[in-house]
Formats: structure tokens, sequence, C-alpha cells
């Protein structure tokens, strides 16, 4: 099974309370992508500049990801400068040079048409919606968004979460979107406008599955959810694209499967919070490099146990 991602593909400056780093690859999609690249295979559509090397486009392909839809252009990659001091949960967006991404146009590859899992990563709604028309036959669109895109893009943003069957953002993110302060209400704003599975997902606190239910009378309600734990960790380095890897783990796991029941996306929910862990043990793209199988099942065995119930 593959999953076609679109997103970002970057060069991230990142200040946290352990140090700061320059110009180190990163990007939603690059997060996504090698997080997914242990469930499944991965296929990555984004842009970047001169500046973006062969050594950085090996750090994927050792994964084993497909970058055949990584398109070179003249000019600089997307660069993102953002700071975690003073609250590791929200990072605190210095800068956003957008670069490439200015005139950036999506082209699929054909030999991507077949991908059976869309995800449409955090980049502009205008752009999401692009790659979500040209594939229309895929089996499940999933995609993630941003406070930017929320406040600016509102329209184009509507538009796309019409497409969505399951949309991951933050708490904040949520309460944004729907106006709402409490959780269950958000949620259900914010199904109302779309997406069938709604992950709300709460930094270091785990993450929230919400259902839609939309059998009962036409009117869509929201039957009851199921909270995944995140790993109390003692050292966060850097919480860069946590939410992107728990994004990878959950759809790579889902992909993987050969059905979706309730234990399956039970369990995605557990490696999206595997995945988030091990992304924030280093600064960038680091530690997702270089995870082993045994290490992410180990991870995994160590979630069920902090939340189950003799
Ligand atoms: P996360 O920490 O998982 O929410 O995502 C962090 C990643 O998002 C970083 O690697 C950034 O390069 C990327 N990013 C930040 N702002 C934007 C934006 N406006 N559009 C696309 N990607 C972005």
């Amino acid at each position: 099974m593959s999953i076609l991602v679109v997103g970002s593909v970057a060069f991230d400056s990142i200040e946290t309370p352990h140090g700061s780093v320059d110009h180190c690859l990163g990007g939603a999609a690059t997060h996504f992508a090698l997080a997914a690249s242990y469930f499944t295979q991965v296929r990555v559509i984004a842009v970047v500049g001169e500046d973006f090397t062969p050594q950085h486009e090996k750090v994927l392909t050792d994964r084993g990801i497909d970058t055949k839809g990584l398109e070179r252009a003249p000019g600089l990659s997307f660069h993102w400068t953002g700071s975690y001091v003073g609250n590791l949960n929200e990072a605190k967006t210095l800068g956003t040079d957008l670069n490439v991404f200015e005139t950036f146009e999506p082209k699929i590859p054909a030999a991507y048409a077949d991908s059976e899992y869309l995800f449409l990563a955090n980049i502009d709604p205008v752009l999401q919606a692009r790659v979500r028309s040209e594939m229309k036959d895929v089996r499940m669109v999933c995609g993630d968004t941003m406070n930017y895109w929320i406040a600016d893009h509102r329209e184009s943003l509507l538009k796309v979460l019409k497409g969505l069957d399951v949309l991951l953002i933050n708490d904040g993110e949520a309460k944004m979107l729907s106006g709402e302060q409490n959780l269950m209400k958000a949620a259900s704003k914010v199904m109302a406008m779309g997406p069938r599975i709604l992950v709300v997902k709460h930094g270091e606190y785990g993450a929230t599955a919400f259902f839609c239910d939309r059998s009962f009378l036409g009117a869509s309600s929201i039957s009851m959810p199921f909270r995944a734990p995140a790993l109390p960790l003692e050292e966060v380095v850097d919480p860069t694209g946590a939410g992107d890897s728990f994004a990878g783990g959950f759809y790579g796991y889902l992909a993987s499967q050969p059905e979706f029941t309730p234990a399956v996306f039970r369990s995605a929910m557990f490696y999206g919070g595997v995945m988030g862990s091990f992304a924030v043990e280093r600064f960038g793209t680091e530690r997702l490099q270089s995870v082993s199988r045994e290490e992410i099942e180990a991870r995994f065995q160590l979630f069920r146990e902090i939340s189950h119930l003799e």
C-alpha cells in the first residue's frame, strides 16, 4: 500500500531550551514521510530549492521514500524559524520564508496515480485542494493544517475539509477552527465541516479521536471518543515535527493494515504516539532517521502498559 504525501520539505531554524539549530532538514512532509516509512511505502510531492543537496534527499531515499515527486526550482527552499522557549507544547513562529513555495504548482508523477492513501500535510489549502482533486480514487484522505491557514485562509481551508476522511489537528487549532473552547463542542463543529474522523493532538498529553455518526436522522453527531496517551518523557529536546510524526505513525500503520477495525484504529493512535515520542528526542529529523522496528515495538508495548487497566 502506498501513501502519497504533499506538504512542505523545508529547512528549519529552531530554538528550544536545549539549544538551537540553524537550517536543519525539516518540513511537514519530511517528518510525516520518515515516520510513515517504518510502516508502508511513501511517495512525496513537494518543491525544494538549490540549497537542497543530494545528501538531504538521501535522508528520504535511505528510508525507501520515493522522491520522484520532489521538484527542484531555482531559488531557496522553504525556511521556517520557530521557538519553543517558554512553551514546549506550542511553537512560536518567528519567520516563514516561503521562497520556492510561493510559485509551487504540484505535479503528480504518472507513477503516483495508483497511490491508495493520500495525506495532505500542512501546506497552503489551495495546493492541498488541487492535489485532492487529481487523486479522486484514493481509499482514504487524511489532512493536517495550522493556525496560520485557519486564521487567514479560512475559505480555501473549508473547501479542503469537505473532502477529508480524517483531519488531524492540535487542540488549539480545533478550538480556533470551531470558535468553541469546549473540546466536545469544538469536535462536533469541526466534523460538521467534513471529516468523519477527527484526531485532536494534545502535545505531551496524548491525542483524542472523534468519530462521526451521520446515520442518526441525517444529522451529524459524534460517538464516544477514544483517547490515547503520550509517553511521559524526561527530556524533550525539540518538539518540531512531533505532530507530523504522530500523523506518519498513525496513517502509516493504518495503510499497512488489510482492513480498518476499531482495534486497528486504536493501535494506529498508539503508533502515532510512538513516532511522535521518538521525534522529540533529538533536533530536527535526526531520531526518525534511525529508529529500529524493535524500538518501535518496544515503545508500543510501553504505551500499552501505561494505559492498561486490569
Ligand atoms: P509540527 O511541529 O509537526 O506541527 O510541524 C513542524 C513543521 O512544519 C516544520 O518542520 C516546518 O518546516 C513546517 N511548517 C511550519 N510552518 C509551515 C507552513 N506555513 N507551511 C508549511 N509547513 C510549515
